[in-house]
């Protein structure tokens, strides 16, 4: 099972799995966010290699999933931030273009999205998810493997509920399933509540029950890891990036493109003034931190073409860039964080022994694969 967001620390702090995977470690993460740790995890590969960073790179090509949505410019400003009109926007994209994978806008400005593009266009959970290479299912399909995956779309009960079918009626003997709830709840109460202990709770219940039926189908006892793609930070503050940038005597659209995520903002810089402007400004913030080309490439994240921005400002860990393109307001908690901080990694736990190979995420590829 993949828990969203289940770091390390949030192991730690709620006792989470201790009878039924006691031996667990954790794994280290990559820089970003879910867009770009699941490809990781499923391939093996860094983000640089499998090409999934951020959900919104640059249409570097002209072409944008999003090109047809000039016409909406006409709206009253007030109507472009309505959810109906969001939903629309998403809904008809999704169909134009037949998007399968995990698809939102969330608060990206109507003027900005015909001039972006979009990562997760496939669904991951399924073979050819992340081709040309070849993830996980790619292989458990080839090898004939008879598995059952949740896939990320609705709630974690109804996975469990249609993996506990699967296992019952024998016609598979892997199960794969992907927990997000603990991660939204995070988001939404922190990472000290009552309430996120008591969800593992609930899912170390639910995984006791399914080895119990695999075990009786199968007569064997099935191998058990959990893991996660990275932790979760208490959010310490919050700070008004989009206007320190905007009141720069530039012009963005002309000068620069900015796209600012909850803990990361990138900018691709059209002319010499823009960088003038931005880089002092930006190394001169004491909440985060400018990335060198260098920080990037040590990360897996030096790209061949511009798609994901010439410049990355990284936020300090706990520290919120609000309001970003993700909403209006700071969650409790946040990921997305540089991957040395403390709450970053994310946890692999097992009754099983640990292997010594497996330290960062994308090890969890050779582990799924043998
Ligand atoms: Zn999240």
């Amino acid at each position: 099972m993949l828990i969203d967001a289940m770091g390390w620390e949030v192991v730690r702090r709620h006792h989470a799995f201790e009878t039924l995977a006691p031996n667990r470690k954790p794994l280290e993460t990559v820089l970003g966010y879910s867009s770009g740790a699941i490809p990781t995890i499923l391939s093996g590969r860094l983000p640089e290699q499998h090409g999934h960073w951020a959900l919104f790179p640059r249409a570097i090509s002209g072409k944008s999933p999003f090109a047809w949505t000039w016409i909406l410019r006409v709206l009253p400003r007030s109507w472009q931030h309505r959810y109906r009109v969001r939903r629309l926007i998403r809904e008809t994209t999704r169909r134009r273009e037949r998007i399968t994978g995990y698809f939102q806008i969330y608060d990206v400005p109507l003027w900005l999205l015909p001039r972006m593009d979009y990562t997760e266009r496939v669904d991951l959970w399924s073979p050819g998810g992340l081709a040309p290479l070849l993830g996980v299912f790619d292989r458990w399909k080839k090898e004939g493997r008879r598995y059952f995956c949740s896939g990320w779309e609705g709630p974690d009960e109804d996975k469990f509920d249609r993996a506990m079918e699967a296992a019952t009626d024998g016609a598979v003997n892997t199960l794969f399933i992907y927990g997000t709830e603990l991660d939204a709840l995070m988001h939404r109460v922190g990472t000290h509540d009552p309430e996120v202990g008591a969800l593992l709770r609930r899912y170390e219940d639910r995984l006791a029950r399914l080895l119990e039926s695999m075990r009786r189908v199968d007569g064997r006892d099935p191998e058990l890891w959990i893991f996660s793609d990275h932790g979760m930070t208490d959010t310490l503050g919050s700070h008004e990036l989009m206007k320190s940038v905007a009141s720069l005597s530039l012009k963005e659209g002309r000068d620069y493109l900015a796209f600012y995520d909850s803990t990361m903002a990138r900018f691709w810089l059209e002319t010499p003034a823009s960088r003038e402007a931005l880089v002092p400004m930006l190394r001169a913030l004491d909440y985060g931190t400018l990335l060198e080309e260098s920080d990037l490439a040590g990360h897996g994240l030096k790209f061949s073409d511009r798609r994901y921005g010439d410049l990355v400002f990284l936020m300090n860990p706990g520290q919120l860039i609000a309001p970003s393109y993700m909403g209006h307001g700071a969650p409790r908690a946040m990921h997305g964080f540089h991957p040395a901080d403390k709450d970053s990694p994310g946890a692999l736990l097992t009754p099983e022994k640990l292997p010594e190979s497996v330290t960062h995420i994308r090890d969890m590829f050779s582990l799924l694969t043998s």
